[in-house]
């Protein structure tokens, strides 16, 4: 599959991307007015530039851990099965916790993840989303925020791989295979 050669074709430039987390991290930093140190949630690996973009912009206390859950393994379909890979170093009870999430899709991991954190029992759990595919949801559930809605396309970029590769990428771009 990583051999196949294929292009990334630009969807959604650095510029914009930066625009979007300026006005999201707005409306979090009001969301959030009251706490006394907001637990910023990313989970591994494709949210960790989104993350790092979104904590500099809030005006805010906070403290930030990762959690890792596993669903698409190295490939373009999700497994539908989550798996917890890393947890959190701290404990979330009474706390204010914003979950991180690169792109949601299906909507499974997003929800497991969801519900393993709700039965810690934290003051308030909300989540944002820099991607949304509408289209392929299975499972109902939005994010709080969300950076854009995007159509069912394969992307990477701003921390997002394909096969480990193009996490680099300073824009969201669509994998393209040119002989298809
Ligand atoms: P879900 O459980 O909602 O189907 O999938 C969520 C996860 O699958 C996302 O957090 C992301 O890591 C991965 N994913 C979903 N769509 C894409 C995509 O277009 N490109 C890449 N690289 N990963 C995706
Ligand atoms: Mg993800
Ligand atoms: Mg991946």
């Amino acid at each position: 599959m990583t051999e196949r050669p294929y292009v990334v074709d630009e969807m959604i430039s650095a510029k914009s991307i930066a625009a979007r987390i300026e006005e999201l991290a707005r409306e979090i930093t009001r969301e959030f007015g009251d706490t006394d140190k907001l637990v910023v949630v990313g989970l591994l690996r494709g949210s960790f530039v989104f993350i790092a973009d979104l904590v500099r912009e809030l005006n805010l206390p906070v403290e930030v851990d990762f959690l890792e859950a596993s669903s698409y393994g190295d490939g373009m379909e999700s497994s539908r099965e989550v798996r917890i890979l890393k947890d959190l170093r701290s404990p979330v009870e009474g706390r204010d916790v914003l979950v991180v999430e690169d792109i949601v899709d299906t909507g499974f991991t997003l929800s497991h993840v969801l519900r393993l954190l709700q039965s810690r029992a934290p003051r308030k759990l909300r989540t944002i989303a820099l991607l949304d595919k509408p289209a392929r949801r299975e499972v109902a559930l939005k994010a709080d925020w969300t950076g854009f809605e995007i159509p069912d396309e394969f992307v990477v970029g701003y921390g997002v791989d394909f096969a480990q590769r193009n996490r680099n990428l300073p824009f969201i771009g669509k994998v393209r295979f040119p002989e298809d």
